[in-house]
């Protein structure tokens, strides 16, 4: 079988790709590897460094950024229809609103918010946070800490408080967690418990555990008629159930689309006519997979997108030319925590001006690149992460939906 396009990697930007091919009538495929960066997220998409994203943007100058090569209308595009594929869970944040982090941290740079994590900016006196006995995998203490120290919250109190349900387990991470209390029995007590201390509180926070599937919407109703609309959602440690949450919604819409995808399919290689990728290498497959054009989305370090080697950062599929520092001292700071300062962090695939991959200096006709594995953005110091991610996608599907 020949696909139109085949997409390599399916993350955020892989398969906000394939849903918008696939809605565009094209017949594509997706063949991933493994868990992607949403695991890790917050499952909320910062566009670039808050509400005012749009003034920033113009700011750019440099050529290789990906903003650069989208221009602003296009983001604009992107952003608006990714809220409308996924739906009303997900509102902009029209700088009326904010996160909260696991530290306590209030965050006001995510233009996209599910709507279970976003807090409205008004003054709050008191706030509770929700205590599971039996999971562990949340910073409870620094938490409330972080939030009393916030300026954003003003001198709120945080009440850490126990909640009291049926016990059979001990929850070691967030997914665990959220399994065992959306349970029917479970969950009929947890909304009980939140009705009662509900009105002694502004708001309710708990480390996020309503569903990361298909329940979500139903669920979040009936928690927010118990608590009276003031229960919200901290993200927590990875896997992100809120990061889950979001990637699972996109692989619905992308299969609701007729899209075909394949986990577990590392692609390890292809076949080549020129400079015109042919085919791909799927590990276990018998054939190789062909299509007319083909999407790079495979992230950077964390998912195998780029490998570093000493002295040299690769892309292991096909190897592209990639944007690096070739001494490795100037790769990060001395501060593990300069999280903005690293190098490594802008390194990349180099594309031309339209996200074609280059190879030895030259475009590669039909294979494109999008999302966190393009070279010339800082994701961190410019809080564009999951911004580029699907700007770089929708740009990329009018791409090929053009040439095809
Ligand atoms: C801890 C953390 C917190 C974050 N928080 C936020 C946030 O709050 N807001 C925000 O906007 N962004 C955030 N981000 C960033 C955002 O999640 C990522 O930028 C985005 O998810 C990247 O999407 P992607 O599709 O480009 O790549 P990825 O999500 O990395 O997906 C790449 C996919 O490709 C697959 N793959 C790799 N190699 C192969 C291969 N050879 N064959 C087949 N498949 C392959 C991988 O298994 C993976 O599924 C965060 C990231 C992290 C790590």
């Amino acid at each position: 079988m020949k696909y139109d396009a085949v997409i390599i990697g399916g993350g955020l930007a892989g398969l906000n790709l394939g849903i918008l091919l696939q809605m565009s009538g094209k017949k594509t495929a997706i063949f991933s590897k493994g868990a992607s960066g949403l695991g890790f997220s917050s499952g909320n998409i910062d566009l670039y460094g808050g509400p005012d994203w749009r003034s920033g943007v113009e700011t750019i100058t440099k050529e290789e950024h990906p903003y650069y090569k989208i221009k602003l209308d296009v983001i604009e595009k992107a952003a608006k229809k990714f809220k409308q594929i996924y739906g009303d869970e997900l509102l902009f944040n029209n700088g009326n609103y904010f996160t909260v982090n696991p530290f306590g941290g209030v965050n006001e740079e995510s233009e996209i918010i599910q709507r279970s994590m976003a807090v409205e900016k008004k003054k709050y006196s008191g706030a509770a946070l929700l205590r599971f006995p039996g999971y562990g995998d949340f910073p409870y203490h620094f938490c409330k800490e972080g939030m009393e120290k916030s300026e954003r919250l003003g001198n709120i109190q945080i009440y850490i408080s126990r909640v009291e349900i049926p016990w059979r387990y001990f929850l070691t991470r967030s997914r665990n967690l959220s399994d065992y209390l959306t349970q029917p029995s479970v969950w009929e007590e947890i909304l009980k418990e939140i009705s009662q201390i509900s009105p002694s509180y502004d708001l309710i926070f708990a480390p996020a555990f309503l569903p990361a599937d298909s329940r979500y919407s139903e669920f979040r109703a009936q928690m927010e008629k118990a608590s009276a609309g003031r229960f919200r959602e901290i993200p927590g440690s990875p896997p992100s159930v809120a990061g889950e949450r979001m990637s699972h919604v996109l692989r619905q819409r992308y299969l609701e689309n007729g899209g075909t995808l394949e986990k577990n399919a590392p692609v390890v290689g292809g076949d080549w006519e020129g400079k015109r990728l042919r085919a791909l290498h799927v590990k276990n497959y018998l054939y190789p997979v062909e299509a007319e054009f083909f999407a790079l989305t495979t992230g950077t370090f964390f998912t195998g997108g780029l490998v570093s080697r000493i002295h040299e950062v690769v892309e292991p599929i096909f190897n592209l030319d990639v944007d690096y520092i070739p001494d490795t001292e100037k790769w990060t700071q001395e501060r593990f925590h300069d999280f903005g300062g690293h190098a490594f962090m802008g390194f990349g695939v180099k594309t031309d001006s339209t996200f074609r991959a280059l190879k030895d200096g030259e475009p590669v006709e039909n294979l494109y690149v999008a999302g966190a594995i393009l070279s010339g953005f800082h994701p961190l110091k410019e809080k564009n992460a999951g911004g580029v991610s699907i700007a770089s996608s929708y740009y990329v599907h009018e791409k090929i939906k053009q040439r095809l």
